[in-house]
C-alpha cells in the first residue's frame, strides 16, 4: 500500500445575491461567491486535492463550467463524484486538510459543521477533516474582500 498526497487550490469572487456556502454549509454573509455551480470553493479545492493525489487530472476537467449540467451545482455531489472516481481507480482518502483565506465574515461559529458536512460527503472520520481560516490581513483580493480562496491537501493510499 502506498500513500500520494495532491494538492488543490481555489478562489472565487463575491457577488451580491449569491448564498456563501463553504463545505456544504451555509454561512451567513451579505455576499456569496460567484460560480457556475454553487461556487463552494472549500469543496473545489478539496476535489482537487483528490485529483491531484490521484494524478486523475483537475476539476475542470471532470466538470467543465461550460457544461450546463453543473449550473448551480451542489458542491458536494461533484465531491462524492470525485470519490467514486478514485474509488474505481482503487484509491481510497486518508485525511483532508483545508484553509479557507477569507476577509470576513469570522468561520470559528462554522468550523465543526463544515468539517462534519465534510467528512460525511467524503466517507471520513470528522477527526481525518481539518478545516482552517485565515485572513488577507486587508491585503490583496482576499483582503479587500473581493473574493476568497481555498487551499488543501489530500492524502490517498492505493
Ligand atoms: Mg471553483
Amino acid at each position: 500500500m502506498s500513500a500520494r498526497t495532491g494538492l488543490g487550490y481555489d478562489c472565487h469572487r463575491f457577488t451580491a445575491g449569491r448564498r456563501l456556502v463553504l463545505g456544504g454549509v451555509e454561512v451567513e454573509h451579505e455576499r456569496g461567491l460567484a460560480g457556475h455551480s454553487d461556487a463552494d470553493v472549500l469543496s473545489h479545492a478539496i476535489i482537487d486535492a483528490l485529483l491531484g493525489a490521484a494524478a486523475l487530472g483537475d476539476i475542470g476537467q471532470h466538470f467543465p463550467d461550460t457544461d450546463e449540467r453543473y449550473r448551480g451545482a451542489d458542491s458536494l455531489e461533484l465531491l462524492r463524484v470525485t470519490l467514486r472516481l478514485l474509488d474505481q481507480h482503487g484509491f481510497s482518502v486518508v485525511n483532508v486538510d483545508a484553509t479557507v483565506i477569507i476577509e470576513r465574515p469570522k468561520l470559528s461559529p462554522y468550523r465543526d459543521a463544515i468539517r462534519a458536512s465534510l467528512a460525511r460527503a467524503l466517507g471520513l472520520a470528522v477527526d481525518a477533516v481539518s478545516v482552517k481560516a485565515t485572513r488577507g490581513e486587508g491585503m490583496g483580493f482576499v483582503g479587500r474582500e473581493e473574493g476568497a480562496a481555498a487551499l488543501a491537501l489530500a492524502t490517498v493510499t492505493q
